[in-house]
């Protein structure tokens, strides 16, 4: 019996200001025309979030390929995972600076390496050895960005703050890392995050949304799931699998989601937001962020918003 097709996707968890809001929710619905054109022709869910994650990855509304945050240096530098929830295949790719659409790469590692994850310049090498036309970081700098990162430096230098304070982290500055999970005809999920991480990161620092079980993990076993928020205490967490695990012990996903936000609250003042699909199709999204972009499309319901939908 085939299953009916769900795409859930997210643009980025903070709070986000109300003249962004647009920009956020035509983003993601985009993203979500492209992954559901995937699901709705049998396509794999696999397929359709690197499609999905493709088009927000393009969209310089969010922090993940172009317009991505600029990292101390002034350099665009993303990380991206992609998972197959049927085969628990991953690929991911870390600090790369001359990638496009890094879950392009991460693809091409899940699918054609016997290795899982590949960083800098190798990254770089394997996406080029295996057809990813490679690009100049500058093609990926936004002036928006440079902008962002001059007051931001500016402003720290007044405050005399270190490169590693925690006003980097407050939930007003903004999340906007991009990820999808999807549920295809044949049963199987897939998850897949892309991001260029937080404004200001020292060069060679990754986030949860790259490593597998932080910040996105699949299998079909439990449940497929990505993240946006400040990464180190997701990464902690190891909080992707942490609620994939709570959807295998017989939680619904909307449940897992939700407890996932409080825990990362309440044990490391973490903030973000997270959505998880299992293969029944139910699906959570939650945040502990003022707001959250989001989309998802069932066989019966389309809907988009920036607070979590009622349950
Ligand atoms: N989680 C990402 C990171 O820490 C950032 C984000 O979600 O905006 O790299």
């Amino acid at each position: 019996m085939p299953t009916d097709p769900v795409l859930v996707v997210h643009g980025g968890a903070w709070a986000m200001p109300d003249d962004m809001v647009e920009a956020h929710l035509l983003g993601v619905r985009d993203a979500l025309a492209a992954g559901w054109r995937v699901l709705e022709r049998g396509g794999a869910a696999l397929d359709a979030v690197e499609e999905a994650v493709v088009i927000m990855e393009d969209d310089e509304t969010f922090d993940a390929g172009l317009g991505s945050f600029l990292n101390r240096d002034g350099r665009v530098q993303m990380d991206a995972l992609i998972m197959d929830g049927g085969t628990l295949r991953a690929g991911g790719v870390g600090c790369v600076e001359r990638v496009r659409n890094p879950v392009r790469a991460a693809r091409k590692i899940l699918s054609e390496s016997p290795h899982v994850y590949f960083v800098g310049e190798g990254a770089e090498r394997f996406a080029a050895e295996h057809g990813i036309a490679l690009c100049a970081n500058e093609e990926l700098v936004i002036p928006r960005e440079v902008e962002r990162l001059s007051e931001y430096q500016r402003e720290a230098a007044k405050r005399g703050a270190t490169e590693d304070g925690n006003d980097l982290f407050a939930p007003e500055i903004s999340h906007d890392t991009v990820g999808a999970v999807a549920l295809d005809r044949a049963g199987n999920i897939a998850a897949a995050t892309s991001t260029g991480g937080t404004l200001n990161k020292a060069p060679g620092r990754l986030g949860d949304s790259s490593l597998i079980g932080c910040g996105c993990y699949a299998d079909n076993l439990s449940a497929a799931v990505s993240t946006t928020g400040w990464g180190e205490p997701i990464m902690k967490l190891v909080l992707a699998k942490w609620t994939a695990d709570r959807v295998l012990a017989g939680n619904l996903p909307e449940w897992a989601a939700l407890e996932a936000m409080n825990s990362l609250k309440q044990r490391l003042n973490g903030h973000g937001g997270i959505i998880v699909l299992n293969t029944a199709g139910q699906f959570g999204i939650a945040h502990n962020t003022p707001r959250m972009a989001w989309a998802y499309r069932t066989a019966n319901k389309e809907e988009s918003g920036i607070e979590r939908p009622p349950l």
